[in-house]
């Protein structure tokens, strides 16, 4: 026996053309815009199921989407949650780069957002010696107006290590007194 649709929304059997969408079936006066307001008919545009409800896609996008935190425009797609707030995917992007974050990491400097890549290009202090950046935990000193790891603060001729020792600045290079005071002319 063929099965006899019923209408999704007014729960009587359809005697005659009905529309299928979304595994569902209704008769053709009931497949319209949930919004009482508007109550367009769904078959001639594009439609939303929200909680159960069809919407047109105007309606979709004007009551219910989620709205955008930088273009405060309705999301309708793909939706990047992050900061407590949603974002389209192509307005949640790295400042200095302007990729997409998506649902990666990213560090937030002053409501800025920063790819993880350029984060540490542009905010995490560098060891003068090393060029490497200087990490939380790492012990570093500051000396001749640069950072440096502590284990990288060292003479520029014997490479003695000169955290808490007295040196000579030459150049903007660290020496040890030695060496400092020596002069190769
Ligand atoms: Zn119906
Ligand atoms: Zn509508
Ligand atoms: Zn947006
Ligand atoms: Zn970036
Ligand atoms: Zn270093
Ligand atoms: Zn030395």
């Amino acid at each position: 026996g063929a099965r006899v649709p019923i209408c999704t929304s007014c729960h009587i059997s359809i005697r005659g053309p009905f529309i299928a969408a979304l595994d569902k079936t209704w008769c053709p006066d009931h497949f319209v815009c949930a919004n009482p307001a508007c109550a367009v008919p769904l078959i001639n545009c594009g439609f939303v199921e929200e909680a159960d409800q069809l919407y047109c896609e105007n309606d979709f996008e004007k009551y219910l989407a989620p709205k955008c935190a930088k273009c405060s425009r309705a999301i309708v797609g793909e939706v990047v949650n992050a900061l407590r707030n949603t974002y389209h995917m192509h307005c949640f992007v790295c400042v200095a780069c302007g990729q997409p974050i998506g649902s990666g990491s990213f560090h937030n400097e002053d409501g800025k957002i920063y790819c993880i890549k350029d984060w540490g290009k542009l905010f995490q202090t560098k060891c003068y010696g090393c060029q490497f950046p200087i990490e939380p935990g790492d012990k570093w000193v500051e000396a001749l107006s640069q950072n440096w790891h502590s284990e990288c603060f060292n003479c520029s001729t014997c490479q003695m290590n000169l955290e808490g020792q007295p040196f000579c600045a030459k150049n903007g290079k660290p020496y040890c007194k030695k060496h400092g005071a020596t002069r190769n002319f």
